[in-house]
């Protein structure tokens, strides 16, 4: 069942309200093994929904349409199925019962222009809306089934599990999907891309594909069955396929975080950690403690910003700063050593960098640069392959810039806890 999920109103067009209609509907539908092929967003004109609604009648065989059911002048979706089908809008008493006893209920008057939304094109049905004024319309074509519902979120969500969900189930048969999503980080999404690229074939079930978002690339593998079982089983033998492939690069699945992550290891292995940061003031803390039941695992956060800060607390030689700059393998490694001297912890990870935009920077320390470091116990040895230098890219914003090291400093931890 191919469909097409058009979003109405002027609000959506000029930005003022983002569309998540056409998000939880294309969730909902792909769930239940249907292909969302388009998501059209239209302003309030009769003319542009009704010749949209004509073409995509003619393509999709679900056709779902959210908003412009209320009672104004603006909202034109009624007319503009009327228009798109061919019928003339009329009275359904029914609905314009329904519509005062929505009003009587809540012993409020009801304006003359509520009358509207009783209004439907001859040959469509009304769906009932419990939780406000804006009946829905169901068109039924020859191959294509056409729902038009209100544009509020909880109104919206309520009839398509009641009305619609039901017809789909039942027009599509048995079918049932499965999704699940890998995360993964560290390698770039076309090198994913290129690994896993025979499971990524178009047409293939399960469908594989990527999207990347601040340095995390998430593969989601959707499979569709003729039960549970198997959709349960075509997934997971591809869940298995991409970890085989990828290895170590996932991290996690659906909702984890790299510091949910290192917070299971951390305390799987009983090991402490306290941290020691420069260009990310404070953000590596921050993310390690957003994970409840961190305090079982961290210990201590330095911001040593200054190079004043990084000599007095963590005891780096001032000598030391001034040969090789605050922004060096040298400083991050003595930010590590000196954090785990000081709080004795298993591990201490540091880092230091260029976060932009300001600043002159020479050419061997363009913005972006940032030096990693994770010690270990025993005190003051460092393992030489837990330093790091990263460039993260000069046309970065500075909130980017401090948003990728602290990732690349929780993945190194991340891949020195993975058991060997
Ligand atoms: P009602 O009569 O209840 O207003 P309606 O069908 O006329 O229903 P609209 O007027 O188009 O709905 O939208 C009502 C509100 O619902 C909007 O102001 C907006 O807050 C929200 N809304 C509309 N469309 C969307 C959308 N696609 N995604 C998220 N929210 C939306």
């Amino acid at each position: 069942m191919r469909a097409t999920i058009i979003s109405i109103g002027d609000e959506l067009i000029h930005g003022q309200c983002v569309d998540t209609n056409s998000a939880w509907l294309s969730e909902r539908l792909t769930g239940l093994g249907v292909k969302v092929a388009r998501h059209i967003t239209l302003g309030d004109s009769v003319e542009d929904i009704s010749t949209c609604l004509k073409d995509e009648l003619t393509k999709s065989q679900l056709l779902v349409v959210t908003g412009g059911l209320g009672p104004t002048l603006d909202d034109v979706t009624r007319e503009a199925i009327a228009g798109a089908i061919d019928q003339p809008l009329q009275q359904d008493d029914d609905a314009l019962q329904q519509i005062q006893s929505f009003f009587a209920r809540r012993e409020r008057p009801m304006a003359e222009s509520n009358r509207r939304q009783a209004l439907i094109p001859k040959t469509c049905t009304l769906i009932p809306n419990r939780l406000g004024t804006a009946p829905g319309i169901r068109f039924d074509g020859r191959d294509v089934i056409l729902f038009a519902l209100p544009g509020v979120p909880a109104e919206m969500k309520a009839l398509v599990e009641e009305f619609m969900v039901p017809l789909v189930r039942s027009r599509i048969g048995e079918s049932c999907t499965r999704s699940r999503v890998l995360l993964t980080y560290g390698v770039s999404e076309s090198a994913i891309g290129e690994q896993i690229s025979e499971l990524m074939r178009r047409g293939r079930n399960p469908s594989v594909g990527t999207t990347a978002s601040r340095a995390i690339i998430s593969i989601r593998i959707v499979a569709r069955g003729t039960n549970d079982a198997e959709a349960d089983r075509l997934t997971q033998q591809d869940t298995e396929e991409v970890r085989r492939i990828l290895g170590v690069t996932v991290y996690g699945e659906k909702d984890e975080t790299l510091q949910s992550v290192v917070g299971r290891l951390l305390l799987q292995s009983e090991k402490t950690i306290s941290t020691a940061e420069s260009c990310t003031g404070g953000l590596l803390a921050k993310c390690l403690t957003d994970v409840p039941g961190s305090s079982r695992y961290f210990r201590e956060g330095y911001i040593t910003y200054s190079n004043e800060a990084k000599c007095k607390l963590l005891g780096i030689p001032e000598a030391l700063i001034e040969k090789h700059g605050a922004v060096s393998e040298a400083v991050a490694r003595g930010m590590a050593v000196g954090c785990l001297t000081k709080t004795g912890c298993d591990f201490a990870l540091a880092i230091t960098g260029i976060a932009g935009p300001g600043g002159a920077c020479p050419p061997e320390k363009p913005i972006g640069l940032v030096f990693l470091a994770l010690a270990s116990q025993p005190a003051g040895t460092i393992d030489p392959v837990a330093v790091k230098r990263v460039l993260l890219g000069d046309t970065l914003t500075r909130e980017e810039v401090r948003d990728r090291a602290t990732k690349a400093a929780l993945n190194l931890l991340r891949l020195r806890l993975l058991p060997c």
